[in-house]
């Protein structure tokens, strides 16, 4: 049984790793100074040094407090690093600091209206700092499953059973448990404490029992081995939730489950209500206080007429997180109407933006880029492939160019390789088509057909 729940560890384990190296995993901040300068190259961005001063100092104005009923529009052509930006900038606000990102499209869909959805990415941006007693429980590790529900869900559940000198108790995991679990390592016959409001988990040490002792024992013998002293202990700790978890964890029967399936479902207005009165009260307790966070909209031209009138709106709230938008679109029509504008956005919206524009790179930044990603992804590349890539990234796409670093690693090993050659680039570059050869293969495709 202990190998078992080891070996599920373990995949969890692996699952985070995969996570970890995300498109943007490399950034780890703005990369500025204490006077706000960028530097050329620091936490894991490079160049765009104007785009990258500029956010700096709404980094500023957000940390004032300042920045209340405005928005920030980066603009610029696909792949100068708008994400990457706004990703530099939550990484700069903290880890406490509720951060969201959607793609404008993601708000079209049949489960939800459009405003509700925007209202839900509104609400997992605001965060709420809570003080509150919690109960301790300490026990043994019996026994640990983790299994991964329905792939698109994102979502982990999994069940840990733990004998303490009195009681079994089952406990439903939730992300963060599942988190602490695998940073501590915790396998099956490990003495932990759980922290029941946040899941966290604390290892004290290895019992003298292992798991499979249990079964040896029977389910009637009682567990003695545990350390003595209290079993359940409180104490005050302060952790952040969202608004949106608030607001699931009151409207759906199955509670803070809910989240994790991402069955969330509408929320009704009265419920927000209630909410809202409820944290003003935590308030003036002085048990919770407010974190504004931000909500990153991407593609933001994909929105239409009535999603930027709710957005203009609800940015006059109190409770408004910062809200970064970004395009690559110049003049086009908005969404819904016949009118053409800047970005596709409505005046009255513009009038409200700060704007960051992002510039192509050079040849150079390319390369460090691309040499960034190559350490993230553990890749060893020779200098010779390295440059032959920046050149594929300068002529293609620098997004095109950071594919082929995988594939080409991949083909390296098939070879049983140790470094990616120039071979191995030129191989995944016949296998792969950027969208420009892509679009002139099928324009010669189609003409075989069509005449
Ligand atoms: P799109 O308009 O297509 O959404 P984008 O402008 O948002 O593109 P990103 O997705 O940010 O572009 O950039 C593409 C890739 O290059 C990402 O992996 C990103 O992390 C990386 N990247 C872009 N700019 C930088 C930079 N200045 N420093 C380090 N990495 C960068």
């Amino acid at each position: 049984m202990a190998a078992a729940a080891a070996a599920k560890v373990q995949e969890v384990r692996e699952i985070t790793r995969i996570e970890r190296i995300g498109a943007h995993s490399h950034i780890r901040g703005l990369g500025l100074d204490d006077a706000l300068e960028p530097r050329q190259v620091s936490q894991g961005m490079v160049g765009q040094q104007t785009a990258r001063r500029a956010a700096g100092v709404i980094l500023e104005m957000i940390k004032e407090g300042k920045i209340a009923g405005r928005a920030v529009l980066i603009a610029g052509q696909p792949g100068t690093g708008k994400t990457a930006i706004a990703m530099g900038m939550a990484q700069a606000l903290g880890p406490d600091t509720p951060f969201t990102v959607i793609s404008g499209s993601e708000i079209f869909s049949l489960e939800m209206s459009k405003t509700e959805a925007l209202m839900q990415s509104f609400r997992k941006s605001i965060g709420v700092r809570i003080k509150e007693e919690t109960e301790i429980i300490e026990g043994e590790v019996v026994e640990i499953q983790i299994d991964r529900p329905a792939t698109g869900t994102g979502a982990k559940v999994g069940k840990l059973t733990l004998k303490t000198t009195e009681m079994e108790t089952i406990y439903d995991l939730g992300q963060k448990m599942i988190e602490s679990l695998t940073k501590e390592k915790v396998q099956a016959g490990d003495i932990i404490t759980i922290d029941k409001a946040t899941g966290k988990i604390t290892k004290l040490g290895r019992s003298f029992t292992r798991a499979r002792d249990y079964d040896a024992m029977g389910p009637q013998t009682k567990f003695v081995q545990c350390p003595e002293g209290e079993l359940q202990k409180r104490k005050e700790v302060v952790h952040t939730v969202t608004l949106h978890e608030i607001d699931v964890i009151n409207s759906r029967t199955q509670g803070f489950l809910a989240l994790f399936s991402g069955d969330t479902g509408e929320i009704k207005g009265e419920v927000r209500e209630q909410i809202n009165a409820k944290v003003a009260e935590w308030r003036e307790e002085g048990k919770a206080e407010i974190v504004p966070g931000v909500l990153f909209i991407d593609e933001v031209h994909m929105l239409d007429i009535e999603s930027f009138s709710f957005l203009n709106r609800a940015m006059e709230n109190d409770l408004a997180p910062v809200l970064i938008m970004a395009t690559n679109r110049g003049i086009t029509r908005i969404r819904g109407t016949n009118y053409q504008s800047p970005h596709g956005i409505p005046i009255d919206m513009l009038d409200r933006l700060v704007i960051i524009s992002t510039t192509p790179y050079e040849e150079k930044e390319i390369k460090q880029i691309l040499k960034i990603r190559c350490e993230e992804e553990d890749v060893e590349m020779s200098d010779d492939a390295l440059i032959v890539l920046t050149r594929i990234g300068m002529e293609t796409s620098l997004r095109y160019a950071i594919q082929l670093i995988t594939t080409a690693n991949l083909v390296c090993r098939k070879r049983k390789g140790t470094e990616v050659s120039i071979n191995d680039v030129k191989r995944v570059y016949s296998l792969f088509l950027d969208e420009c050869r892509s679009t002139q293969f099928l324009k010669e495709y189609q003409q075989e057909f069509l005449f």
